[in-house]
């Protein structure tokens, strides 16, 4: 259940996000003390190289990098040396797994199998409003040529219409996605973003989403709406072989 890709049984490229089993992945949020340990269990269970991740330090935009060779292990032993000022990483070189760390926001995996090329996004309601889906498949057009009706996309764990409430006078521009119950307003991010990478040419049927709800699932994954201050932060990382 780790692999949001696994239904398309890839051979060159790995996917995948962690569980609360997992343990914290941040080096800067929750309780970092064994985030290190952590990271190299994860990673060497599905043949990543704890010292090459590239991390991010995410500020709710929507901008995306285009990563190389020189930018590997960025982020990797320290949180200062993240790539700063980007939520999301795209790449065409081999061995050079790409992160983003969550507690309820969505992440958004993309794989190209034609070029190859892969993603990373990390979509809280923040970038999802800023459509950083859109800017992640613009930079793979421009980049690599990828074409969106050939591109895979994954989900991650993320915080789900069922318990995502928004402030009562939340107000956003989108034209769907906001559910009003009787308990409030409430946001399904997911739909925003299929959405969204359906209105850039991306195929509805190549988008998997595994539907889990961080903050239903609680037990099994991190959620800052749940936990507040003490989450740890699951990982969400993609490589290409
Ligand atoms: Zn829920």
């Amino acid at each position: 259940m780790n692999n949001p890709l696994a239904k398309f049984a890839l051979k060159n490229v790995v996917a995948a996000f962690s569980a609360r089993r997992h343990g914290n992945m941040s080096l800067s949020y929750g309780n970092t003390r064994g985030s290190l340990e952590n990271r190299q269990r994860f990673l060497s269970d599905i043949g990543i190289d704890y010292h090459s991740l590239i991390c991010a330090k995410q500020v709710h935009g929507k901008n995306v990098v285009y990563v190389t060779e020189a930018d590997k292990g960025k982020g990797a032993l320290d949180y200062d040396a993240s790539v700063a000022g980007t939520d999301g990483f795209v790449t065409d070189k081999k061995d050079l797994p790409i992160a983003i760390l969550t507690a309820d926001c969505l992440s958004v995996f993309i794989y190209d199998p034609a070029r190859p090329a892969c993603a990373v996004l990390h979509a809280g309601w923040r970038s999802t409003e800023k459509n950083i889906c859109a800017e992640g498949l613009r930079l793979m057009q421009e980049k690599f040529s990828s074409q969106p009706d050939e591109l895979l996309v994954g989900f991650g764990p993320s915080i789900r219409a069922c318990c995502c409430k928004m402030e009562d006078d939340f107000k956003s521009n989108f034209p769907f996605g906001l559910i009003k119950r009787d308990t409030g307003l409430y946001m399904d991010i997911a739909l925003i973003n299929t959405r969204q990478l359906v209105a850039c040419g991306v195929k509805e049927e190549n988008i998997f989403d595994p539907k889990i709800c961080t903050f239903s699932e609680n037990e099994d994954f991190f959620s800052f709406r749940k936990e507040a201050g003490d989450a740890g932060r699951i990982i969400s990382v993609i490589m290409l072989k």
